[in-house]
């Protein structure tokens, strides 16, 4: 077995107990995080049953995008400028990163010059850390009123960075207040959502997200090994 398949094996062991702990039912989709990795790595991961790249930069996908060849969903997971919003759009099945509501118009225009309905989640910054982009926690829901009335895009649901802790249990209480938050959003029921996505846990605290509800985690060196910069 290689490096990349003897990970994933791992990574999906531990996946497996975090649910089994959790009493949070969720189907948990494994997104392969793949910025700074090339496109051999990509491929190896994608026949590895990978279904869904995460990049965090529009740049860096697009410049794989062509070459990759293979069928898979793209997300978008990194901070987005409002002038990139159009080719995020072409490029991603998913934007995690909506962490304003000018952004949100944004790709909502842009969304509508390609004749596509964006799906997207807001970003929420619920650890308040001056280093992380992110809606504050009590504009959360504000913010999604008004991202609901934009025809071209479509609110799916939440994401947040933990900040890091060697002690990786201290990032809890911030998974436990996003689904708190997502709990909330779901019962709003407001028109023109399909809240359905919880976006949480990295490689140092996915088993912590996965106990609290997360249904989407974002693995990149747990699977790939370090990045090289
Ligand atoms: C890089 C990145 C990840 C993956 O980080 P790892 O620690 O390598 O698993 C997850 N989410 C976001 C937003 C990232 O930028």
């Amino acid at each position: 077995m290689t490096d990349i398949t003897q990970n994933l094996k791992i990574v999906r062991d531990k996946i497996a107990q975090a649910m089994e702990r959790s009493p949070y039912a969720n189907d948990v989709t494994l997104i392969a995080v793949t910025k700074n990795h090339g496109i051999e790595a990509m491929r190896e991961a994608i026949d590895d049953q990978i279904t869904v790249i995460g990049e965090n930069r529009v740049q860096e996908a697009e410049s794989k995008y062509d070459v990759l060849d293979r069928d898979v969903s793209w997300h978008l997971i990194g901070h987005l400028q409002s002038n990139k919003a159009k080719k995020a759009v072409r490029l991603f099945d998913l934007i995690h990163s909506v962490d304003s509501l000018a952004l949100a118009e944004a790709i909502n225009k842009a969304a509508a010059l390609e004749g596509k309905r964006q799906d997207i989640l807001l970003q929420v910054n619920v650890a308040q850390d001056e280093n992380k982009f992110g809606l504050e926690a009590e504009e959360m829901m504000s913010v999604a009123k008004e991202v609901c009335k934009m025809s071209n895009v479509r609110l799916c649901g939440l994401m947040t960075i933990a900040p890091f802790y060697e002690d990786c249990e201290l990032a809890r209480p911030a998974f436990r207040k996003l689904r708190e938050l997502y709990q909330e959003l779901k019962d709003a029921r407001l028109e023109g959502s399909d809240i359905r996505y919880l976006s949480m846990g990295m490689t140092h605290d996915f088993v912590v997200a996965v106990e609290e509800g997360a249904n989407l985690i974002r693995v990149g060196t747990g699977i790939f090994g370090a990045r090289e910069y």
